[in-house]
């Protein structure tokens, strides 16, 4: 069996701690490779050697840094392909979504090809009399990225691109369940340039995780991961002095006005609430029509739709629609919520509890399952099921909908399918989520942009890439220069004229 490794110094090393997570075939439910879970000890001598290669690393002009993005840019793309199979390989999407979880990335280290420009500070002439302001962007040393299972390049890629660039070196812990992505990326970081010891791989899960929170030498942690992760991160972080910034999780809605292109809201529904088998943070897993007729009108085209998706394991094809879950206890949750939903009064529509597909009898499957008549007391509303399931909340007005929605613990995604332009401005100006689809159901914005929920969807203050994340992996200095020769004295200029 693959044992994977750590990526220190430039090099895959090995594991010391003897200790090792699975790394499952989510299709066919086998261990497929191991990866070493490391002790404190092994971040603490990860976080060392990346300190000491920061200093050269931040010294580095930022052009130059930035031509190490330009060549790791070139390089993801030549590698696509292999990137992808590894992201799908670990993580069960198909290989389309492979392929977009890296095209993701990569439309961030494109963004980092601008660091010169991100980076620049500010200017003010003669702020008094002989008197120069300016502002400069500094590195803040050591940075800790910790990411979750369901984008295994991307958000690696969201991390680790902006923090390098800025100057910083890295630490990253990825996911224990899908770990061969981020260390194919540090590979290339290596061809592209980049100096060894800049970007270290720890592999592990609380331990490592743990010993980077009360790491001294480490200013900052950017986090992804579930809301209540998020908010021990974030609590931790800050309570050792550290920037912090920890993304948690969803509960996207999408209201339908009576209006809506309704075929185009169908489409949308099945296309965000079971691609990637609804494991995306942004993935609208509630569906909220405005008036019985939509709702009706809703479930009559969505149920078509359902039943003509195919689910099956990235290797069956490129026309397959979603994948396994990451995990059997991920199954089982998901499943024991499908069952709540069904006890706790809501009508299961389509069931994908007893799903099964030959030759993959132990993998972790669940079909599409929709739910009508949930309320909002229930537990597969109130719960982020992070699985292929869609709950329909029926609601009488725009104004019910909206207050739905602004009710909800979380605050990642949300969208409105209408055609009138001020119910749509409207919504978006008054709900309280931080990114908005307006006939458009996973509003994930441009990487030139930032990303970014608010509620208990996001901890700390600045989103991640975009403007934000040179904010965050930075921070300001300003100095006020003075310089005694160019003032006047008596009213003439103290410079001695040369005779
Ligand atoms: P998770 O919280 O289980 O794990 C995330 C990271 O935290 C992993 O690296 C893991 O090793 C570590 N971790 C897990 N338990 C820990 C503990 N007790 N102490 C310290 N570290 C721990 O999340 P996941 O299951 O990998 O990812 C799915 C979640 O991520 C979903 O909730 C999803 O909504 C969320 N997510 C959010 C965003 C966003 O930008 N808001 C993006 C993607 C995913």
């Amino acid at each position: 069996m693959e044992e994977l490794s750590h990526y220190i110094d430039g090099q895959r090393v090995k594991g010391k701690s003897g200790r090792f997570g699975d790394v499952y075939n989510p299709a066919t439910g086998e261990v497929q490779a191991r990866v070493p879970l490391a002790t404190a000890e092994e971040v603490n001598e990860a976080v060392a050697k990346a300190a000491e290669a920061q200093v050269a690393w931040a010294a580095t002009n930022p052009q130059r840094r930035a031509r190490v993005m330009m060549a790791l840019g070139r390089l993801i793309v030549e590698n696509m392909d292999t990137l992808a199979e590894a992201v799908s390989r670990e993580h069960g999407k198909t290989l389309p979504d492979g392929r977009g979880d890296v095209q993701r990335g990569l439309e961030v280290v494109e963004v980092c090809m601008g660091t010169p420009a991100l980076l620049k500070g500010e200017f003010t002439s003669d702020g008094g009399p002989g008197i120069d302001l300016y502002s400069m962007r500094q590195p803040l040393g050591v940075v800790a990225g910790i990411t979750p299972f369901n984008f295994p390049a991307m958000i690696p890629l969201w991390k680790l691109a902006p923090a390098i660039s800025c100057g910083n070196a890295m630490v990253l812990k990825p996911s224990e369940r899908c770990p061969s992505a981020p260390l194919l990326v540090a590979d290339l970081l290596k061809e592209a340039g980049l100096p060894d010891g800049v970007l270290q791989i720890v592999n592990g899960d609380k331990e490592a995780v743990d010993a980077i929170l009360d790491n001294e030498t480490i200013q900052g942690v950017a986090f992804v991961g579930s809301t209540p992760i998020a908010e021990y991160i974030y609590s931790r972080a800050c309570s050792n002095g550290k920037r912090a910034q920890c993304f948690g999780g969803a509960k996207n809605h999408m209201i339908v006005m009576p209006d809506a292109d309704l075929d185009k809201a169908a489409d949308a529904l099945v296309g965000s609430g079971y691609g990637a088998a609804g494991e995306r943070c942004m993935a609208v897993s509630v569906a909220v029509p405005v008036g019985d007729r939509t709702a009706d009108a809703l479930i009559e085209r969505l149920v078509p739709r359902i039943e003509k998706l195919k689910v099956g394991p990235y290797t069956a094809g490129e026309d397959v629609d979603f994948g396994p879950l990451i995990t059997k206890a991920s199954k089982e949750r998901v499943a024991g919520l499908i069952d709540k939903g069904v006890d706790q009064g809501a009508t299961l529509v389509t069931d994908g509890r007893d799903f099964a597909l030959q030759g993959y009898e132990d993998g972790f499957f669940v079909g599409a399952t929709l739910f009508d008549n949930v309320t909002a007391e229930m537990d597969i509303y109130k719960e982020e099921v992070f699985g292929p399931v869609l709950s329909q909340v029926r609601t009488e007005s725009y104004e019910d909908a909206l207050k739905l929605t602004m009710d909800n613990t979380y605050g990642n995604g949300t969208a409105i399918f209408t055609a009138d332009g001020d119910a749509a401005r409207d919504f978006a100006n008054r709900v309280n989520v931080g990114m908005v689809g307006i006939n458009f159901p996973i509003p994930v914005p441009l990487s030139y942009y930032t990303f970014g929920g608010w509620k208990r969807s996001a901890f700390g203050d600045l989103n991640q890439y975009g403007p934000d994340a040179f904010r965050f992996y930075t921070r300001t200095k300003t100095v006020t220069a003075r310089w005694f020769s160019g003032i006047k004295e008596g009213g003439e200029f103290a410079f001695k004229p040369m005779d």
